[in-house]
């Protein structure tokens, strides 16, 4: 029997998700279909109760509802938990497991861009949701000393520091408004700037000024295509990555999880370049999807 993998989110019409994980399943020759689900905020807790049948091998869970899967599952990883985002689900029986793979796939997209050189410890975090949490944790568990945060609403920002509480104990995890003159200052002191807000995902904008950025600073945009604060960053010297590792990353993580086979990653990624070619977005690059995330 054909078994189900879906992807939950709100709206998902098209998705590199889909071209990607399918494409793996094809190529080991598993007989699973990736299916896309939207479903609004008020129809998430009937969907899940779904994926406890036989039919369903698990599932992704994208925007607006990472945050809000938490209460609805059975059990949920040390990721998932600490950093109150869910990705992924397994089943185990009729229970519900809940992971968070995007904290792999930031880690792959961090060392890529690291590279040779000796990890640094100090970063700037721009953003506050969803994607933001994978990345404050997977800072944390890098080792970081220092990791200051900035959002557009400072008490998100905070909120997240707060949650974040006992793992980030032994070092200096903070959020700072977000002022022009306080993001320089901070850059001037470190080497690593993660973009995990969604500016410069519908319209060539940048978070920062480009006037801001030094050379020595490491680059990483979650956001997968060239935005404008990446083009800008190269322009000034510096090293930058897009958020295409993480998301190919993130899925293969996913992908181990429903099959307990290492996932073919030269194949999602060659489906996932395909999509992106035919003009496919990522479910989170979608625009509708990050207003209904209320971003
Ligand atoms: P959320 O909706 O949870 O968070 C959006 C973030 O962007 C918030 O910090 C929000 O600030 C900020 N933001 C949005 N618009 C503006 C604006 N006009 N001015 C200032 N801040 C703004 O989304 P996610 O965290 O899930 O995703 C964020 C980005 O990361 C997206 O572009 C997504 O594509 C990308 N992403 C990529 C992944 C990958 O695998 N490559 C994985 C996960 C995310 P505020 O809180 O103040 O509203």
């Amino acid at each position: 029997m054909t078994k189900r993998v879906v992807l939950i989110g709100h709206p998902v019409a098209h998705s590199l998700s889909g071209a990607m994980q399918q494409a793996a399943f094809d190529h080991l020759g598993i007989d699973a279909l990736y299916e896309l689900w939207d479903r609004p905020p008020a129809k998430l807790p009937e969907a899940i109760a779904e994926l406890r049948s036989d039919d369903f091998l698990g599932a992704n869970i994208t925007i607006p509802h990472k945050e809000r899967v938490v209460p609805l599952v059975d059990r949920q990883t040390e990721e998932a938990h600490t950093t109150g985002a869910i990705n992924t689900l397994t089943r185990d029986g009729r229970k519900l497991v809940g992971h968070n793979t995007d904290v792999a796939g930031f880690k792959v997209a961090l060392d890529r861009m690291v590279g040779r050189q000796k990890m640094p410890r100090h970063a700037v975090v721009l953003g506050a949701g969803g994607g933001a949490r994978a990345v404050v944790y997977g800072l944390i568990r890098e080792g970081f000393q220092r990791v200051v945060v900035f959002n557009r609403h400072l008490h998100r920002g905070e909120q997240m520091v707060k949650h974040f509480g006992r793992s980030a104990a032994h070092m200096d995890l903070r959020a700072m408004p977000w002022h022009e003159s306080i993001i320089e200052a901070e850059l001037s002191k470190t080497k690593i700037l993660v973009n995990a807000t969604s500016i410069g995902l519908m319209d060539d904008t940048s978070p920062i000024p480009a006037e801001i950025l030094t050379p020595d600073l490491m680059v990483l945009d979650l956001i997968y295509k060239q935005t404008r604060l990446l083009r800008e960053a190269a322009s000034s010297g510096c090293t930058t990555a897009d958020g295409e590792l993480m998301l190919l990353h993130q899925g293969a993580a996913a992908f181990t999880l429903w099959t307990g086979q290492p996932a073919p990653v030269d194949a999602m990624h060659e489906a996932l370049t395909a999509a992106r070619a035919d003009g496919v977005t990522s479910v989170e690059g979608e625009p509708g999807a990050v207003q209904a995330a209320g971003a």
